[in-house]
C-alpha cells in the first residue's frame, strides 16, 4: 500500500493485494495491534509502537481531508470535520461538546493551544490514585519530544490578534497577569482557520506529524471505518464497518469494503473520551469505571461589543491565558482560566441567548465584537456528575455542572466581565438565558450578580472542547477502570489510549498532555512486544 492512508479510494488496492476478497464485502486482516482512533492518542501510539517494528493497523472513522479540501464553510466543515456536526448535545440540554471526527481527530481542528497539568494535579494523579511517573522531572521527557514533534513554540507577539489583546490589555489593568501561549505550528500566518482545518499545513495535527510517522514505519491506516465493536479472547476481533463522508462521490463504490474484521493479539482503544467509553460498553468490556467521572472543563463565554473592529476569526485562536491559581493559591488548581474563543459568525449566531432584533443585530455588528471565555477544572466536590451510557443503540452523554465548578465558573465569568470593561467594550452578551439582551456597559459596573446566577440546567449556555476522564486510570480497579499502564482492568492486552485516562480534572488544556502521556505509555508497551505478542 505504499505510505498512503487507505481512504476509500484506496480500496481498489486493497482488492487487489488481497485476491482472495475481490468479490466480498468484509475484508479479514491480522496484525499485532488494533489502534482505534487517530487523534492525539492514537497517532502517538501507531507511531511509537510501529517504530518498534509492531504491525500496527489504525482506524478512523472519520474522512482524510488534504489542507487543500478544508474550506472556510462553517456548515460543511462541521459536518466534515467534527462529531454529530459540532455538537455533541448532552441529554439535559446543558451543555454542548465539540469533538473532532477525521484522520487526526479533534487535533485537526482544535486552537493549537500548548499547557501542562500544574503539579498540583500531577501530584493529585500520584498521592490519590497510585499514578506514578507524572512528575516534573518523569514526564518533561516526553513532553519535550511531543512538543518537538508539533512546534509548540510561544506565540510571537505580531501573530497576537485583537480578540486576545483585549484580555491582555483587561488583565493586565486588573493585575491579573495575563500569560502568553504555546501554540503547535510551523510557519503560522494567522489565517484564523484552525478549528475549520488548517489550509496551509502550519498547524501541526496529528495527520501532519504522527500519523504520516506511522506510516513511514509501515503502519496501515484506514479511514471512514467506524469500530463497531471489540471481542476479547487470547486473539482479540476488531469489527469495523464503511462511514461515507457525505460530501465525496465515491465514483469506486463497487470496490469500497463495507466491513473490516482484524484479528490482533492488542488493541487499543483511542477513540476519545466520549466515543470510548460506549464502544467498550456495547462490546461488553471492562468494570464499572467505564463511562464514569467523565470531565470537561465546561466552559462559558461573554461576548463583548467594542468600537473598534476585534475581527476575532483571524489570527492564531489562543495566545493569552489568565489564570485565576497564579494568584490564589488556596483554590488547588480549581479555579478559573480567562481565554477566547475563536467564535465564528454562525457559531456566534448559533449560541447566543438572543431572539429578534437582538440576535440580528449581533450577527451584524460580528466584526466588532470579542468572545471572551471561561473555563474550569471540573470535579472540585469529588467525582463528576458526568457519564458516557451506551443505552438502546445510543451513545449518551450525561452531565451537570458540579457546585463547586459552578461556582468557580461564575467567579471566572463575572471577572471576565471586568477585564472586557477595562478594555473598553460597550456592551456585554452574557451566556444566562435570562439576560436575553444586551447589557449596556457603565463606567463604574459591577459585575458580583453574576455570582448569583442559576447554575440548573437551561439556565447558562455552556459549551466543552475538552471531554476527558471517562475511562480514569487508577492503581486499583475499586477507583478506575485503567491500570497505571493503561490496560483494561480484567481484560489483558486491551489498553486505553487518549484523554479517557484522567481521574482527576486535568487542568488546562489536553492535546500535550494526551500525547506525552500515550508516548510513555506506548514506549513501555513496545518494550513487552515479547510477551504481548
Ligand atoms: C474545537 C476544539 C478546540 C480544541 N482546542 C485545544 C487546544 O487549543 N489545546 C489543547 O490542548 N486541546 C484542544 N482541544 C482538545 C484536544 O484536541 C483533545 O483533548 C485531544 O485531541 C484528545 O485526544 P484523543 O485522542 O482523546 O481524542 P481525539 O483527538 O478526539 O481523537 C479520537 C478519534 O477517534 C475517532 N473515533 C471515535 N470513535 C471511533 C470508532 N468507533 N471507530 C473509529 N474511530 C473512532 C474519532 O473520529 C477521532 O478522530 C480542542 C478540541 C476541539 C474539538
Ligand atoms: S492561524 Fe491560520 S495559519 Fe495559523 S495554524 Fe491556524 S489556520 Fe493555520
Amino acid at each position: 500500500m505504499g505510505n498512503n492512508v487507505i481512504t476509500p479510494r484506496e480500496h481498489v488496492k486493497l482488492r487487489k493485494e488481497f485476491p482472495e476478497y475481490k468479490t466480498t464485502q468484509t475484508l479479514k486482516l491480522k496484525s499485532d495491534v488494533v489502534i482505534i482512533g487517530s487523534g492525539a492518542g492514537g497517532a502517538v501510539a501507531a507511531a511509537e509502537l510501529s517504530r518498534n517494528g509492531w504491525q500496527v493497523v489504525l482506524l478512523e472513522e472519520g474522512s482524510y481531508f488534504t489542507p487543500a479540501e478544508f474550506t472556510n464553510d462553517e456548515f460543511l466543515s462541521y459536518a466534515r470535520l467534527y462529531r454529530d456536526g459540532g455538537n455533541i448535545t448532552v441529554e439535559n440540554f446543558s451543555v454542548g461538546i465539540l469533538q473532532g471526527r477525521s484522520l487526526g481527530g479533534s487535533t485537526t481542528v482544535n486552537w493549537q493551544t500548548c499547557l501542562y497539568p500544574s503539579l498540583s494535579t500531577t501530584q493529585e494523579w500520584r498521592d490519590e490514585f497510585g499514578l506514578d511517573g507524572y512528575d516534573e522531572n518523569e514526564i518533561s521527557p516526553y513532553i519535550k519530544e511531543v512538543s518537538l514533534r508539533v512546534g509548540a513554540h510561544q506565540v510571537p507577539s505580531k501573530l497576537i490578534n485583537e480578540n486576545n489583546s483585549v484580555l491582555a490589555r483587561g488583565g493586565r489593568i486588573l493585575d491579573m497577569a495575563p500569560e502568553i501561549l504555546k501554540n503547535s505550528s510551523r510557519n503560522c500566518i494567522g489565517l484564523g482557520r484552525c478549528g475549520l482545518g488548517c489550509p496551509i499545513n502550519a498547524k501541526q495535527s496529528m495527520f501532519l506529524t504522527y500519523i504520516p510517522d506511522a506510516l513511514k514505519n509501515g503502519a496501515r491506516v484506514i479511514s471512514n471505518m467506524r469500530v463497531t465493536k471489540i471481542k476479547d479472547g487470547k486473539k482479540k476481533q476488531v469489527y469495523a464497518t464503511f462511514e461515507a463522508d457525505p460530501y465525496t462521490k465515491y465514483s469506486e463504490n463497487k470496490s469500497i469494503f463495507e466491513n473490516i474484521e482484524i484479528e490482533a493479539p492488542v488493541v487499543i482503544l483511542s477513540a476519545g473520551a466520549i466515543e470510548g467509553p460506549a464502544l467498550l460498553q456495547r462490546s461488553d468490556l471492562g468494570n464499572e469505571w467505564v463511562g464514569r467521572n467523565l470531565k470537561l472543563h465546561p466552559t462559558a463565554a461573554i461576548l463583548a461589543r467594542y468600537p473598534k473592529k476585534i475581527n476575532m476569526h483571524t489570527g492564531p485562536p489562543q495566545s493569552i491565558v489568565i489564570k485565576e491559581n497564579k494568584t490564589k493559591k488556596e483554590t488547588k488548581d480549581y479555579g478559573f482560566w480567562l481565554e477566547v474563543a475563536p467564535a465564528r459568525p454562525a457559531s456566534v449566531f448559533s449560541s447566543i441567548p438572543l431572539y429578534g432584533a437582538d440576535s440580528f443585530k449581533i450577527a451584524n455588528d460580528y466584526l466588532y465584537m470579542h468572545a471572551g471565555i471561561a473555563l474550569v477544572r471540573d470535579g472540585a466536590d469529588g467525582e463528576t456528575q458526568g457519564r458516557v451510557e451506551w443505552e438502546w443503540g445510543k451513545r449518551k452523554v450525561h452531565y451537570t455542572i458540579g457546585p463547586k465548578d459552578g461556582k468557580n465558573l461564575l467567579r471566572g465569568l463575572s471577572k471576565l466581565a471586568q477585564v472586557q470593561t477595562e478594555a473598553g467594550a460597550i456592551e456585554l452578551i452574557f451566556p444566562f438565558t435570562e439576560k436575553a439582551s444586551p447589557y449596556p456597559v457603565q463606567k463604574k459596573n459591577n459585575y458580583n450578580w453574576i455570582l448569583n446566577q442559576d447554575l440548573a440546567p437551561g439556565r447558562m449556555r455552556i459549551f466543552s472542547a475538552h471531554p476527558h476522564g471517562s475511562i480514569q486510570a487508577a492503581a486499583s480497579p475499586r477507583q478506575g477502570a485503567i491500570a497505571p499502564n493503561f490496560e483494561l482492568y480484567g481484560h489483558s492486552n486491551i489498553f486505553v489510549m487518549d484523554a479517557s485516562w484522567y481521574p482527576t480534572g486535568l487542568g488546562v488544556n489536553p492535546q500535550i498532555a494526551t500525547m506525552s502521556s500515550v508516548l510513555r505509555a506506548s514506549r513501555l508497551l513496545a518494550k513487552e512486544k515479547t510477551e504481548r505478542l
